[in-house]
């Protein structure tokens, strides 16, 4: 296998400047309790960070993810240890479980992400802008996958498809179908070596099939990959970072399985459907449903129509929407001037007495 093969590009090298001879680049492929595998051209290493590594860390986010390039000392054909993490060109995160704030790296350097929506009832534009928000935040390059196409006629797909671009601007949309392969060609000329791609969507819409179908064709290859461990076994179901037979990578964490499929999140989505179909009766157009006269979404929380709990999830949701799209830089940049603004209420505080 070659650094192009695992997934080093001229973003990765951008940000890279690896000549040590007594160090070895790899790349982390998964991501265990209190170890990595790391996987270099000739190898797969058990590797544990190193104390320092540990104590520095401030955060999770300092220590290795699935996607880091990270430089190694080998000990033998197995064991190795981690010295540095290497600078990330892109961040695919979350809000930790239960942690406001708190950020959980679900992989790094992914270039590509395939955001997936089937046909059907399941297909929701507000869902697929909520997916593209977390690519543009992740410096990721989105493309819509629409599958299932093989439940629709022809008509309908195109239908579909022009809805999406009419909606976001500039983006690829590859209808596909998982069974009968129609699509496959155009979606697998996007996916080439040295680029790291993953596949973003809600549970159902057809990723794992996507995936073998991707992994279908010389499982061999993808066996040479694996963990000395499971020599001679057919699968991949422990890989997090897979290198495709017919080249790219595909990254698949767990974590990447619960992005946006928790379930309060698809609560909103209802919550959301519901109060945006109310909002077209409302008497100002840019109503916040908060405390306008005429407001079609309190009419209906009055009647009962809308539930209470409903109602405060959206309010909830718009005010996270809000923090997490603004970029670091904006945030910062708040908080600089609000940082200023409590400052100068200081002052004036003094001044008064
Ligand atoms: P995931 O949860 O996103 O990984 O979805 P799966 O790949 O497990 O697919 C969920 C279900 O949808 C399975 O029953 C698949 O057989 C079915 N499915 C996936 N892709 C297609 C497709 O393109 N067409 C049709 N008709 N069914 C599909
Ligand atoms: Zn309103």
């Amino acid at each position: 296998m070659t650094f192009e093969e695992l997934g080093y590009n001229k973003a990765v090298n951008a940000l890279i400047n690896f000549n040590e001879p007594d160090y070895e680049l790899g790349r982390v492929i998964i991501e265990h309790r209190d170890r990595y595998s790391v996987q270099t051209p000739n190898n797969t290493f058990q590797a544990e960070i190193t104390g320092g590594l540990r104590y520095t860390a401030e955060s999770k986010s300092d220590l290795p993810a699935v996607g880091d390039w990270v430089k190694l000392s080998v000990f033998d054909d197995k064991s190795a240890v981690i010295h540095e993490i290497f600078p990330r060109f892109s961040i695919l995160e979350r809000q930790a479980v239960g942690k406001f704030g708190e950020k959980q790296i679900i992989a790094t350097n992914v270039d590509v992400a395939f955001i997936m929506q089937a046909v059907g009832h399941d297909f929701n534009l507000n869902r697929l802008e909520r997916y593209l928000t977390v690519c543009t935040a992740s410096s990721i390059k989105p493309i819509i996958v629409l599958s299932k196409i093989d439940l629709i006629g022809r008509e309908e797909i195109n239908q579909l498809t022009k809805s999406i671009k009419a909606r976001i601007k500039d983006i690829l949309v590859y209808p596909i179908s998982n069974q009968t392969l129609s699509g496959y060609e155009k979606l697998k000329k996007t996916i080439i070596s040295g680029n790291t791609y993953c596949i973003l969507g809600s549970s159902g819409v057809g990723k794992s099939s996507l995936t073998n179908n991707l992994l279908q064709k010389q499982k061999m290859d993808v066996n040479s990959v694996s963990e000395s461990t499971s020599k001679g076994k057919h699968t991949t179901s422990h890989r997090e970072l897979i290198v495709l037979p017919e080249g790219g990578v595909l990254v698949d964490t767990p974590g990447m399985r619960e992005l946006g499929i928790t379930g309060g999140s698809e609560g909103i989505e209802h919550t959301f459907g519901k109060i945006s179909i109310l909002a077209k009766n409302c008497s100002f157009n840019d109503c916040k449903h908060m405390e306008e006269p005429g407001c079609a979404v309190l009419e209906a929380l009055e009647s009962g129509e809308l539930d209470q709990a409903s109602y405060e999830n959206y309010h909830k949701l718009k005010r996270e929407q809000a923090h997490f799209s603004s970029t670091i830089a904006e945030r910062r940049a708040k908080d600089k001037k609000q940082g200023k603004l409590y400052k100068r209420i200081q002052e004036e505080k003094r001044k008064r007495r």
